[in-house]
């Protein structure tokens, strides 16, 4: 067989439930092939069609040929000593991302971190991924990849028992940059025939792609988080370079709007990193509580995550403290989460250097946040 007589295979991983009709309307089958298998893929975890067998011989042949079910490979598993687990995926050009599985309330709540993009290109100034700079979107299939890789590790059949309750797409990457392979992955995350989570229990953080964020919520109405790190235009026009674009007013406007779309009564979470000297004094807690008013949020309070050069120091835990103690006596919720021990780093580091510095603050970062418990 020559190159050019080779058709790429569809991969069936990242299609959405409407998308994946549309391929079986294609191959002259009726709609319902495309719930039956969804089911196989996203709640059994299978991947080879011949073990599909609700569908009739000739339309697995059929499948063998047309289509494919590619998640990323796993190059390195670890689980720590409190119940995190901690995957290093390849993605199709060789890149890797990173995928961290967080245990909460007693085994209840297990929250997955999952990645858009290898790199960003938004160059915050205290974020490693921003320093590593921009190399690709990541596609639908490698969005939901991460999460399919997560949940098969628990083994199939697990719609009794969800190995994964919470999405947070707060890994690599900013997800409005990649909306249209990040909106169809968070629909399956969200469908009865993918895992079927609350959209209260599925979160996208953006440093605030403002035109997005009203596009988001056209479409869907997952939960919102928005890195803000400072309440003032100038200190935010330094941390995060995207406000010089859409400063923090046309921010909380567009996050208003969204609130709005939703059915339900939704709050933002407010994702603050304290930055020792930049932004963790009082006047700064007054500022923020002020800016805030009487949004409907709840402030996560993140203590810096230093790396190599950073040029920022994490603040001491009583001054962390005094900065909740702030904001909670100007009436605003702020929950901080000290770090846990990370165990299963020195293993992962060992194992696959280049990614060992963005994977320990990822863990770090995820286990000091909290999301909506619901
Ligand atoms: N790009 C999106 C989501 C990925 S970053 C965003 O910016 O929201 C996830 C969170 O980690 C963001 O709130 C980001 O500001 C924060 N973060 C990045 N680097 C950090 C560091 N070194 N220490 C603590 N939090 C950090
Ligand atoms: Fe990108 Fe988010 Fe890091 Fe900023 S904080 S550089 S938006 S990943």
């Amino acid at each position: 067989m020559t190159l050019d007589t080779v058709t790429p295979r569809t991969n069936l991983l990242g299609l959405t439930r409407e998308e994946m009709e549309t391929f079986f309307v294609s191959l002259g089958e009726k709609k319902f092939r495309a719930a039956q298998v969804m089911k196989w893929i996203h709640h059994e975890g299978c991947d080879d069609f011949e073990s599909m067998t609700n569908l009739s011989k000739a339309l697995r042949t059929r499948l063998e040929e047309l289509a494919e079910v590619r998640g990323p490979r796993v190059v390195y598993e670890g689980a720590s000593q409190d119940g995190t687990r901690k995957w290093v995926l390849e993605v199709e050009d060789g890149s890797y991302v990173e995928t961290v599985l967080i245990p909460a309330e007693g085994g209840k709540r297990r929250t997955l971190c999952v990645s858009s993009q290898v790199g960003c290109s938004l160059d915050c100034s205290f974020c490693s991924t921003g320093k590593q700079g921009f190399q690709r979107n990541l596609t639908s299939a490698e969005v939901i990849g991460q999460v399919w890789v997560a949940s098969n590790s628990f083994g199939a059949r697990r719609d009794t028992n969800r190995p994964v309750t919470n999405v947070v797409m707060m890994g690599m990457g900013e997800p409005l940059m990649n909306y249209n392979a990040v909106v169809p992955a968070m629909k399956l995350m969200l469908d009865d025939n993918g895992y079927g989570l609350s959209k209260r229990r599925v979160t996208l953080s953006t440093s605030g792609v403002v035109p997005m964020i009203d596009k988001l919520g056209d479409e869907l109405d997952v939960s919102l988080a928005i890195s803000l790190h400072a309440a003032n235009d100038e200190l935010r026009n330094e941390l995060v370079p995207l406000n010089r674009k859409y400063n923090i007013a046309t921010l909380l406007d567009s996050c208003r709007r969204y609130l709005d779309k939703c059915d339900d009564t939704r709050m933002l979470t407010i994702e603050y990193t304290l930055m020792k000297d930049v932004n963790d004094q009082q006047l700064h807690a007054q500022e923020l509580a002020t800016l805030l008013g009487d949004l409907p949020c709840k402030i996560n309070l993140i203590p810096f995550n230093p790396f190599p050069h950073s040029g920022y120091e994490k603040p001491s835990r009583n001054q962390v403290m005094r900065f909740q103690h702030w904001l909670e006596e100007l009436g605003h919720t702020a929950p901080v989460r000290m770090t846990r021990g990370d165990d299963i780093d020195a293993a992962c580091g060992q194992l696959v250097g280049r990614v060992k510095d963005r994977t320990k603050r990822h863990e770090r970062y995820i286990q000091s946040i909290q999301i909506d418990a619901d």
